[in-house]
């Protein structure tokens, strides 16, 4: 059997939904809206699923704590992208035969949507996808719409299954929810980069690897997919695609996209002439390259350059990522709670890298355990002081000792007011915090939002 296709399993059928977090449970009310006899499966207590979500009105039978051996009597079952691949569950199930979708390929199955654009990578997936979503608003002939979804916190099963068979879908793919994906066959993807993470989750780099190649695995030739060419890892890959193989890169001689003179320069295989585009007004070189991935996919299903020259120019970011969010006594306010890790750190100092040392960096949270000394060349070349935070500020103080000085402010809002305090006019106070947020906070976004109601107020207060 190839994916999920409704006409194998009966209506009536019982089948079974294991995770309920957002994506299973808009599963589970798309397979009850469809007829099934939907058993979701949990492996946390009623309240805590219950506290996060709001019990649908469809019927469904529920179990907690554990998945038990009803799941066996199911036609087949819907695995949550969050569940490990090595769940003794899954085996049972495989062991008797039972077939296991992801939450991706049952909406895909009940979408009528011909066009599915689907944008993966280590990082940039949702800035790519939101652009991408932006262009095809723009570039689709009246009456086509175009459907964002996906690991953007919008899950497929809600989404899809509302489209007409004109619309787009722009789909955002993690590799967990690529991983259960066996017949997934997008019009165009892209893989933006690859470097090793979640590994924990899949268990080794080749399975991770292996994931992330389902993006383009089913994909014919008439189909496309736009890769990396400067990163070694993704421009390996690339050579193992089916389909027609798009390139970004620096060397213009070799790739579909490059840049050249602050300008974005576009050429297709079967093109005569380039096209050649003012990029979006973002900061860094890793938003170029987001923006040449999300021209390739849009030019490779036909999209007309005016339009992906418009999308451009409105384009403004997607929020907590590097988001301009004030300023305050001539202090740039950026809001980047979204670097959760050190590496993404990494790419907000190489964005102020022209500036010369003119930032307040504020850093810390929960410590997610690679050192903090990898960003003490860049630290050195833009930060002028590190106002440090939450759980992981000792660590960050060792790690970054001697470089510059430090401010051990505990609370996010000890650090805003030390770093407007010290700063001076055209200085930059960075959230950029290279650690999760759950110590202090709900999420990244929580964190995010905090940091710029905090700017708004002092601000306000001139
Ligand atoms: P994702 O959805 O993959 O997490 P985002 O678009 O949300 O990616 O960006 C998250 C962070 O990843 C950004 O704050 C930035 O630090 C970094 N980033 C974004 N795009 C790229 C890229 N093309 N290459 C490397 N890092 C990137």
């Amino acid at each position: 059997m190839t994916g999920f296709d409704p006409k194998h399993f009966k209506r009536g059928a019982r089948v079974g939904v294991l995770g309920m977090g957002r994506s299973g449970l808009e599963a589970a009310k798309l397979l009850a809206r469809k007829g099934y006899k939907v058993l979701a499966s949990e492996s946390r207590p009623k309240s805590s699923v219950l506290a996060e979500l709001k019990r649908p009105a469809c019927a469904m039978q529920w179990e907690w704590n554990g998945h038990s051996e009803r799941l066996f009597k199911c036609a087949f079952v819907v695995k949550s992208p969050g569940l490990k691949p090595d769940l003794p569950i899954l085996r049972s199930l495989a062991e008797r035969s039972i077939p296991i979708f992801s939450e991706m390929e049952i909406a895909l199955a009940y979408s009528r949507a011909k066009t599915t654009i689907a944008i993966t990578g280590t990082n940039g997936k949702s800035t790519t996808t939101h652009l991408a979503w932006e262009i095809f608003k723009i570039g689709l002939p009246r009456g086509r719409k175009a459907i964002l979804g996906g690991n953007i916190g919008i899950p497929l099963a809600a989404a899809a299954p509302a489209a007409k068979p004109s619309d787009a879908i722009i789909l955002e793919c993690s590799s967990y929810q690529l991983e259960d994906s066996s017949y997934f066959k997008p019009r165009a993807s892209a893989i933006l980069n690859i470097t090793a993470d979640h590994l924990d989750h899949h268990g080794s780099m080749r399975a991770y690897l292996a994931a992330k190649a389902k993006v383009f695995a089913s994909q014919e030739a008439q189909d496309a997919c736009v890769f990396n060419a400067d990163d070694p890892i993704t421009y390996k890959l690339s050579r193992t695609c089916p389909s027609s193989r798009l390139y970004f890169g620096r060397k213009a001689a070799h790739v579909h996209a490059w840049e050249q003179d602050a300008m974005l320069h576009f050429k297709l295989p079967r093109w005569k002439k380039e096209v050649v585009l003012a990029p979006p007004r973002l900061p860094g070189r890793h938003n170029l390259e987001n923006a040449m991935a999300a021209g390739l996919l849009a030019f490779s299903c036909g999209i007309a350059p005016a339009a992906v020259r418009k999308a451009f120019r409105l384009f403004k970011g997607v929020a907590h990522r590097l988001e301009s969010c004030g300023v305050v006594r001539g202090v740039r306010c950026v809001n980047d709670s979204k670097a959760t890790n050190v590496d993404s750190t990494l790419v907000a100092l190489k964005a102020f890298e022209r500036d010369g040392k003119r930032l307040l960096l504020i850093l810390g949270g929960l410590h997610k355990g690679s050192p903090y000394t990898t960003l003490r060349p860049w630290i050195e070349k833009t930060v002028k002081g590190v106002l440090t935070i939450g759980s992981a500020a000792r660590r960050i103080e060792d790690d970054l000792t001697g470089l510059v000085p430090i401010f051990p402010c505990a609370s996010l809002d000890t650090a805003v007011k030390t770093g407007l305090a010290i700063a001076q006019k055209g200085d930059v106070l960075l959230l950029s915090p290279a650690c999760a947020s759950f110590d202090q906070f709900r999420d990244f976004e929580d964190r995010g939002r905090r940091f710029k109601d905090l700017v708004c107020g002092a601000a306000k207060a001139g």
